[in-house]
């Protein structure tokens, strides 16, 4: 695969496709800019701020760029989870992905695995994570297009009342956000 996209990089450029300077650039950001904690910002907003998060899930785009951030190629959908509802993402046809709130997808959630599984098991699966809900939580699992791609809002954890929004950040964790884990429990902030 490498050495297909090495030879696929070479000919854009000699044809003069590409700039290979712009696609350092980019590489770049998707590396060193563009992660979770991008993602992790916003969930921290909207913990600590009930009127955020009242936007961010009516129009996430619109509350992600309030933080001069931009959700940039797609319609982005913000999804909360609660005691009663535990939203899941997966993309069963592919692998995709908010990219631009939680950088690049685990390898996992392309795995041919994980994109039927969580269909059929979404119960299973989160056990395989590690996360078991109570028995009458309601599991949702939300599936991502190339149009449409969600971020999932985690449970504030308990014990955070009067946490700073950077603080609160630390406990949002990338897996939370695909709701394939949960956000780290107070005592466990890095
Ligand atoms: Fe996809």
């Amino acid at each position: 695969m490498q050495l297909r996209v090495r030879a696929l990089e070479t000919i854009l450029t000699e044809k003069g496709y590409v700039d290979p300077k712009a696609l350092d650039v980019i590489i770049d950001a998707y590396e060193s800019k563009i992660g979770p904690h991008i993602g992790a910002r916003v969930v921290a907003k909207a913990w600590a701020d009930p009127d955020f998060k009242r936007r961010l899930i009516a129009d996430a785009a619109a509350a992600v760029g309030e933080l001069g951030l931009t959700a940039r190629s797609t319609h982005l959908i913000a999804v909360e989870n609660t005691r009663r509802l535990h939203n899941m993402v997966v993309c069963t046809l592919c692998s995709c992905y908010p990219w631009d709130v939680l950088g690049l997808p685990p390898v996992w959630y392309k795995s041919a695995p994980y994109r039927s599984r969580a269909v059929i098991d979404p119960r299973g699966v989160l056990a395989d994570f590690g996360v078991i809900l109570p028995a009458d939580t309601e599991i949702r699992v939300w599936d991502s297009t190339a149009e449409t791609r969600y971020l999932v809002v985690p449970m504030r954890p308990a014990g955070t009342d009067g946490w700073g929004e950077e603080k609160l950040a630390s406990l949002v964790t990338r897996d939370s956000m695909i709701g394939t884990g949960l956000a780290l429990a107070a005592g466990d902030a890095p």
